[in-house]
């Protein structure tokens, strides 16, 4: 006899994989279908994504 297995609801079992997330460089919503994903950062774009290194560097060499 086995006990009745608990209903799970496929969208709660879902984890939550399109929060909205930021661009670092021009800080505009960065859209899933273009998404550019780098070192655990999004951005909007590869150009956004090449600003944003340029600006970091520029800061470490303070
Ligand atoms: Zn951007």
């Amino acid at each position: 006899m086995a006990p009745e297995a608990p209903k799970v609801k496929e969208a709660e079992a879902k984890p939550k994989a399109d929060k909205r997330v930021n661009c670092l460089a021009c800080n505009k919503v960065v859209k899933k279908l273009k998404r550019y994903y780098r070192n655990g950062k999004y951005y909007c774009s590869k150009k956004c994504w090449r600003e944003f290194i340029k600006k970091s560097k520029a800061e470490e060499k303070k």
